[in-house]
């Protein structure tokens, strides 16, 4: 029972504490109840805790909406606010499909997206995820879309162009009823954990170009420096049409994302039938989410996250060094503040909780992914007891084989 948190760490209700090494499934970059965030938060709940976003804007969101086109890739300055990752994720789509729709082209009313990639949990977001993945039970709510293999050259390996023939094939084959490419930049998270190459993401920009799909990143994880650069894309030098933005957008105080689009995408849609983007959730952009996201973004831009996780990733190089010749590790790869020990098989449930009260560090496996993406403010100290803490867990029996039948926590 989670009581209080502060920091880095999550208090129980029986006064224990736990580092967070997930930073609650990867938004509390700057670290829990930040006091800058929180008085932003309570500000606006005494002046205007929420008003409909149809017809009415209010300063939050029209500063939030200038401060993200700043942050943004050159171009992508058009803002459209999403209640959470998964609806920001559905708005892409349906900007994309709405532009091939206002272009004259609705037959392009599918996308291709990458296996071992994760976009969210409502049904179109299930769709565009791995088709194998933890989804599987909810195929028959699916509508179909295209997939290339998972990316397989790292992102510090030598590129070969044979790395990117899946994706080129796909497109060979049904490139006319694209209308966008969607993907984790370099990092797939939740299906995979997998970090791939840069020259990956110049040949979608490539293909997207020439068949006419548009290009869309979905920077909800790997965003705001999770990998070391503001935007995870930004290693490849290519721009994508549209971007996802949440989680650690408010820090990880409360729901929010955005859909950021160019100005074609946006000024197409809107000289098309009909000329208004549709979609209009109840708490677009709520004023109290738009208010901890400005006082978050004071934050990043108060100092250099860039070097914060430079440090991380360093403490966890040292700090995971050698666990690779564990027996039960199958692989441990490390960017920016992100850190994956993949294990042959992972210990059973009271073993992680064991590992969990042992350490005081708090870690949500997965799959067979023993992993951390602590907060962006974790010192050398807290990475060391995380890495004390992955270490230990790899060292664990794994739990006997079971078929949970594609499923996993
Ligand atoms: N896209 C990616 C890359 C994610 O990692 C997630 C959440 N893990 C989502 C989308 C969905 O975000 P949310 O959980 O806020 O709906």
């Amino acid at each position: 029972m989670a009581d209080r948190a502060e920091g880095l760490e999550i208090v129980l209700d029986d006064g224990r504490r736990l580092i967070d090494a997930v930073s609650s499934w990867w938004c509390v970059a700057h670290g829990h109840r930040h006091p800058a965030i929180v008085e932003a938060m309570r500000r606006q709940a005494e002046k205007l805790p929420h008003v409909m976003f149809g017809g009415f804007t209010h300063e939050p969101a029209v500063e939030l909406a200038r401060r993200l086109a700043e942050i943004a890739p050159p171009g992508l300055d058009r803002v459209f606010f999403a209640d959470s990752g998964s609806i920001s994720v559905e708005v892409a789509a349906k900007m994309a499909v709405q532009y091939q729709n206002a272009l004259g082209r609705p037959e392009r009313n599918r996308l291709l997206a990458l296996k071992g990639g994760y976009h969210g949990d409502t049904s179109l977001c299930m769709a565009l995820s791995d088709p194998d993945g933890m989804h599987v039970l909810f195929k028959g709510l699916m509508t179909r879309h295209f997939f290339a293999e998972k990316p397989s050259i790292p992102t510090n390996g030598a590129w070969d162009q044979s790395g990117a023939d899946s994706l080129r094939r796909v497109m060979a084959e049904h490139g006319n009823e694209i209308a966008a490419i969607v993907c984790e930049p370099i990092f797939q998270a939740a299906n995979a954990m997998n970090f791939y190459h840069p020259e990956y993401l110049r040949e979608m920009r490539r293909l997207c170009d020439e068949y006419g799909a548009l290009l869309i990143f979905d920077e909800i994880a790997a965003g705001l420096y999770r990998t070391g650069p503001r935007w995870a894309h930004e290693r490849s030098g290519i721009m994508p049409d549209i971007m996802t933005v949440g989680k650690a957008l408010t820090g990880g105080h409360v729901t929010l994302a955005a859909t950021l689009a160019s100005a074609r995408v946006a000024d197409t849609i809107s000289a098309g039938r009909p000329s208004a983007f549709m979609h209009g959730p109840t708490y677009m952009a709520n004023p109290i989410a738009c208010a901890a996201a400005c006082a978050s973004l004071d934050l990043f831009a108060a100092s250099d996250y860039s070097a914060k996780v430079a440090e991380i990733e360093k403490a966890f190089r040292e700090g995971l060094a050698g666990v690779e010749r564990l027996e039960n590790v199958a692989d441990v790869r490390i960017l920016g503040a992100a850190a994956v020990v993949e294990l042959k098989g992972m210990p059973p449930r009271e073993a992680i909780d064991d590992v969990i009260d042992a350490h005081g560090v708090w870690l949500r496996p997965f799959a067979n992914f023993a992993y951390s993406m602590p907060p962006l403010v974790s010192d050398a100290s807290a990475v060391r007891r995380i890495c004390g803490a992955l270490a230990d867990l790899a060292s664990r029996e794994p739990a006997p084989e079971k078929d949970d039948g594609g499923f996993h926590e």
